[in-house]
């Protein structure tokens, strides 16, 4: 303890961020401060005042790490993205890797489209979001299809159309891809779904009726009956929709609630005046004052990707607030203010994202007690020796042997754990060896595993005893005892006897102790929760290997010279597949979107040389 008190007394008094970390090196926590020495020592300092998960973290710190920056400011980047990276136990750890759906107003092209994304660019489109389901998302990009003639098709389709699709013929939309409405026609419609979407619906009525005494005044009476039912539409749709706030910008209004060391964090998300929603968290507050918890909430929170609102409506002032404002104004471009409300309107709306944090804490409690009891059932079904609170479950996926991947997912409380989510190469086996696989991947997690003492309760495999004989040959040589083993598989049953013996596939799950496979019933809640961790498995698996297949297809095709990103798109729509693009004539090369002779010969000879050997993703069968 001597080395380290000696270590925090020559801190610089710098800004910059410091690691906490025990006698084997694991970073415990990771913080930021303004002056260095001043924040460790303090963590040092007599005891009072600090809860106890504090510390228990104190008395583990065996060594303290720092990194100088220039400014707080670059310490609070800093420091965010390393607790991203090193997830230490006690920082407050955000589980949110979804970003939420936005849509897209692609207002810097020609003939703007409207999209949805999951990540904000910075580019110069406008961003309307974040929707808080996929399902509402949807349900107002209908709306815009139905009220506005505005193209929703993508680029690439955009461009190549010789003809217009459906939506023209329906009247959704003004067919700009073939040259069928003049720009400033179109510029208008896009100009009308901003304005909608931005809950300026009073002016936009106002400018339709407008248009409608126009196109009456000219006796365009079929275009003017247009406007007057769309009119009539949007002043419906407004009907339905709660004005909350008369402050017309966007703001996320963040509801805090605190109970037992639980943090149920809920941000109301206010777009034009209109309540399009919320989301909720719950975290651990680590024993931390709820100041410091709201805070690293918030960094975690708006990082890279996510819509950032004009304001940010919080119940406390944090330590960061105008280290945080800076930080956001300087992301999107424009002043952002994070503040406490005090009266009036807003803080009404802070009560009403407070109440909902309240409620989510509550809700998610009795889902907890649901899972917990699912938990335990499954145990006492399937003998297992724990509740099995934390399960990994894993998944092999390749192509003949090609390209393989293992995955692993986590699953703590019932719950998927994405943070814990693992992807492995397969390094050591050839050709098809489903086995040799499973055995690579498992020696490699559990040996990491043992090394960190992070092991789960229960591991779950894709497959029948023979993969839970490789299973325990792993366990065996790492002398793991304590972790329970099951494996998932479909067997024939026999149910009665007609012509085809009355058979049908049942999932069955296999235990190392038990000769007997234990048949659950189609029904049970206790397949449906294996049921769903096996599948997160696959899914995650084919994800992965999708993703590499694209990679290895896209730096097959970029060995070639001129054929970069777009036309390497261009020629596998084309074509449909590597292989095909590999048989193509020179002819046919040369024909293809975007290419010339010169391009179709090195594409020609580039496989004629047989300089790669790359797989067809698209004979797949996954
Ligand atoms: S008509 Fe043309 S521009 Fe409009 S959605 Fe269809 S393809 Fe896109």
């Amino acid at each position: 303890m001597k080395a380290l008190d000696q270590k925090i007394e020559h801190l610089p008094t710098s800004p910059g961020v410091y690691l906490f970390k025990d006698h084997k090196g694991t970073i415990l926590y990771v913080g930021k401060a303004g002056n260095l020495r001043h924040r460790v020592s303090s963590y040092f300092q007599k005891p009072t005042g600090k809860d106890t998960k504090t510390l228990t973290m104190i008395e583990k710190v065996a060594d303290v790490g720092t990194i100088v920056t220039d400014t707080e400011k670059e310490a609070l980047i800093l420091e965010n993205h390393l607790i991203k990276e090193h997830r230490p136990r006690y920082n407050v750890k955000l589980r949110d890797d979804k970003s939420y759906p936005c849509l897209r107003l692609s207002v810097e092209d020609e003939f703007p489209t409207l999209t949805i994304v999951r990540r904000i660019k910075k580019d110069d489109s406008l961003y309307f979001g974040p929707y808080p389901s996929a399902t509402s998302l949807k349900e107002t990009l209908r709306l815009v299809r139905r009220l506005f003639p505005i193209r929703t098709c993508l680029d690439t389709k955009f461009s190549h159309r010789l003809r217009p699709c459906i939506n023209y013929e329906m009247g959704r939309c003004l067919g700009p891809c073939c040259g069928k409405v003049e720009k400033t026609r179109y510029q208008g419609v896009v100009q009308q779904v901003r304005m909608f979407l931005e809950g300026k619906n009073e002016d936009l009525i106002e400018r339709l009726k407008k248009k409608m005494e126009q196109e009456s005044e000219q006796l365009h009476f079929e275009a003017a009956a247009k406007i007057r039912d769309q009119i009539q539409h949007i002043e419906r749709v407004i009907e339905k929709q709660k004005i909350v706030s008369r402050d017309f910008s966007d703001q996320d209004v963040i509801g805090f609630y605190l109970q037992d060391h639980r943090v149920a964090i809920h941000p109301l998300f206010v777009r034009g005046g209109r309540l399009l929603g919320g989301k909720g968290f719950v975290l651990s507050s680590s024993g931390l004052p709820d100041e410091e918890v709201l805070s690293s909430f918030l960094v975690q929170y708006y990082r890279e990707g996510r819509f950032i609102p004009d304001r940010v409506l919080i119940p406390k002032r944090i330590p960061e607030q105008t280290l945080l404002e800076e930080q956001l104004t300087e992301v999107k471009g424009k002043r952002v203010r994070i503040f406490v409300p005090v009266k009036g309107e807003r803080k009404h709306l802070l009560q009403m994202a407070c109440e909902n944090a309240k409620q989510f804490l509550f809700k998610e409690d009795a889902l907890g007690k649901d899972e917990e009891r699912l938990l335990e059932a499954l145990k006492e079904k399937l003998r297992l020796r724990k509740v099995p609170r934390r399960i990994e479950a894993f998944d092999i996926s390749n192509l003949q042997g090609e390209l393989a991947v293992g995955s692993m997912v986590s699953f703590e409380g019932g719950r998927p754990a994405r943070e814990r989510y693992r992807h492995f190469r397969i390094r050591t086996v050839e050709g098809s060896d489903d086995y040799g696989m499973m055995y690579e991947v498992l020696l490699r997690r559990y040996q990491r595993a043992v090394e960190e003492e992070d092991l789960p309760d229960l591991v779950i495999l894709d497959g029948g005893r023979g993969h839970l004989n490789v299973a325990q040959q792993v366990f065996q040589e790492l002398g793991i005892k304590e972790i329970d083993l099951i494996s998932l598989a479909k067997e024939r049953t026999v149910r009665g006897s007609g012509p085809s013996g009355g058979q049908r596939m049942e999932e069955k799950v296999f235990h190392p102790q038990f000769k007997e496979p234990f048949p659950l019933g189609r029904d049970s809640p206790l397949l449906h929760l294996l049921d769903r961790i096996r599948d997160e498995a696959h899914r995650f698996a084919i994800t992965y290997h999708k993703k590499l297949r694209k990679k290895t297809i896209g730096s097959a095709l970029a060995d070639i010279p001129g054929i970069g990103k777009t036309r390497q798109r261009e020629l596998l729509r084309h074509f449909g597949s590597l292989d095909k693009i590999r048989q193509a004539s020179l002819e046919a090369l040369e024909k293809a979107p975007k290419m010339n002779r010169k391009l179709a010969l090195a594409v020609h000879s580039f496989f004629l040389k047989g300089q790669d050997e790359p797989l067809d993703p698209t004979s797949r069968k996954d």
